[in-house]
């Protein structure tokens, strides 16, 4: 998420939780040994039964993010197992712990190696990071100027290197809202609808991907893209214009190919149809260098 001070950022990622799925029993368990290893569980909890929420601070250490040290343990990414790990002020991570993200975002989990032994921890999290626009972080703002110089906001910027962007599905921009917005009656829609509709969209997914040892349509590799994502042709046209005209990655592509799929799952549709192409060619925005 890329927007100016107090867009409301840090409050999107944390009510983030309020509208992913429920735990299934495995991931509880899962979860919950990670927490258990590390004596995060209260007295008396025998079950994690809600996702984690991990929100690390930027100065945080690669082994406290990642795990490892003398006595292995388990680090963040793993606390937020099927859960959520929110990297706010995402450019102010130190270079190195963004890096290190890297591992387990490919491969959901993160191996540590010490003299004696290797311990592989699991990892599957959603990352949620937030940064603003510029260092100042006004530019773009039409009610406040930007004092930064065209090379601080390309420094900046580049502190999040390319291929860490590559592996985010989603850049959003979250424009400030004025105050009178904020304070109307209007209320939008509430987090349980919203919910009701992922966790049928995260069935539908289930259900095409029984037998194939992945449950999602995160983790699909190119053999399930094939077999799962049906394009119209009229997206297929789109989808190539898109690749072209911005210049994407092969993983850039696979990546707005599985967000299609989602747009359309929730849309409950069987093929994917150039608005849930389009859709998903819209949160590329870094890819098309503009914020
Ligand atoms: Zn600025």
């Amino acid at each position: 998420m890329i927007g100016t001070p107090g867009s409301g950022k840090t409050m999107l990622a944390r009510r983030l939780p309020s509208i992913l799925p429920p735990m299934t029993f495995e991931e509880a368990l899962d979860t919950t040994k990670i927490h258990s290893i590390s004596g995060l569980l209260k007295s008396g909890q025998s079950l994690l039964a809600t996702r984690p929420f991990r929100s690390p601070h930027h100065t945080i250490s690669d082994i406290a993010l990642i795990g490892g040290g003398q006595t292995p343990r388990p680090g963040e990414v793993s606390l937020a197992h099927h859960g959520i790990l929110f990297l706010d002020e995402l450019p102010e991570f130190k270079r190195n712990a963004l890096e290190v993200l890297r591992q387990p975002l490919e491969n959901g989990q993160v191996t540590v190696s010490r003299a004696a032994a290797t311990v592989a921890y699991p990892a599957q999290f959603v990352l949620v990071a937030a940064m603003n626009p510029c260092p100042c972080g006004y530019f773009g703002d039409s009610r406040h100027q930007c004092t930064c110089t065209p090379g601080m906001i390309n420094r900046y910027r580049s502190r999040v290197s390319g291929p860490l962007m590559d592996r985010i599905d989603i850049h959003l921009d979250v424009p400030a809202v004025p105050y009178k917005d904020l304070s109307n009656d209007y209320s939008g829609e509430k987090s349980w609808l919203i919910r009701q509709r992922v966790t049928e969209a995260r069935e539908r997914q289930l259900r095409r991907f029984e037998g194939d040892k992945i449950f999602a349509n995160g983790q699909m590799k190119t053999r399930h893209m094939k077999k799962h994502c049906t394009l119209t042709e009229d997206a297929r046209t789109l989808l190539d214009a898109a690749m072209q005209k911005l210049g994407l990655s092969a993983r850039a592509y696979s990546r707005i190919l599985k967000v299609s799929r989602t747009i359309a799952d929730l849309d409950r549709s069987d093929d994917i149809h150039n608005h849930h192409v389009a859709e998903a060619i819209q949160y590329r925005t870094l890819d098309r260098g503009q914020i």
